[in-house]
């Protein structure tokens, strides 16, 4: 740098020169979920991560292959804590260290739990914004995979994967309309058999042409209970009804 260039510069801040540049470069340590984990170049690793303070993050491990000490944490479904170093503007950090917070060693040993988890991770990956902080789906998806972590046979795996997958999508501003037709506003009635398409966002009528899956009034009152956090109504059958609107919702909304 040249210094008497510097010089002659007016100060861009009042902060001594060192707090400024930690300013550029801040550090950020927090409690995190590993969405992706992609090899890149000979020894790194392009993350995605769900952070619990700044929601999802991109970040590059420099010789996350090869460094087992700083990085040998990095595997999706446990708790970890991560620092990582933010560069204004800039949408890749850098990923300065993992540790474990919390194993969730119970989750690994059920093949179905496992796919669920995966699956909900990938719904996060695939709904959030980047860098903003998610309060609510934080809690809902440890919640989530510390339930599948303490059943080792439970029966509602399932509709806990449906009730987090329903309020991310209302989260994301994409929640499922179920009162009303998405197409012409009409209200459905309580007791009303309704058709719903997670591509269109919602019920469908019959005069607007229907949709595939047929939403009878206990499933449409279990789902619409859901959504407001409480799964004790959903049927395993309610639940893959649920997961699969979510799903096509995410297809039909998500860009990445
Ligand atoms: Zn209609």
């Amino acid at each position: 740098m040249n210094h008497s260039t510097e010089k002659r510069r007016p100060p861009r801040t009042s902060l001594p020169r060192a707090a400024s540049f930690r300013t550029a470069g801040e550090r950020i340590t927090t409690e995190a979920l590993l969405l992706r984990k992609v090899a890149y170049g000979e020894a790194d690793a392009i993350v995605a991560l769900f952070t619990e303070t700044r929601g999802l993050v991109s970040a590059i491990a420099r010789g996350a292959r090869k460094s087992t000490k700083r990085f040998g944490a990095l595997e999706p479904l446990h708790l970890l804590r991560v620092t990582f170093e933010e560069k204004g503007g800039a949408e890749l950090c850098t990923l300065v260290e993992a540790t474990l917070a919390a194993p969730r060693l119970g989750l690994l040993s059920s093949l179905e739990h496992m796919e669920i988890a995966s699956a909900a991770l990938q719904w996060v990956r695939r709904a959030t914004p980047p860098q903003v902080a998610e309060p609510a789906l934080w809690a809902d998806m440890n919640a989530l995979l510390d339930s599948l972590d303490g059943l080792p046979e439970s029966t509602t795996a399932r509709a806990n994967l449906a009730t987090v997958g329903l309020r991310l999508l209302q989260g994301a501003g994409w929640g499922l309309e179920l009162s009303a037709c998405v197409r012409c506003g009409r209200e459905c009635g309580p007791d009303a058999t309704a058709c719903a398409d997670g591509a269109q966002g919602g019920l469908v009528c019959r005069a607007c042409g229907g949709a595939r899956w047929l939403l009878r009034p206990a499933r449409r009152r279990a789902l619409q209970a859901a959504m407001e956090g409480d799964c004790t109504l959903l049927t395993n059958d309610d639940a893959v009804c649920a997961i699969e609107l979510v799903t096509a919702t995410l297809e039909a909304h998500a860009a990445h």
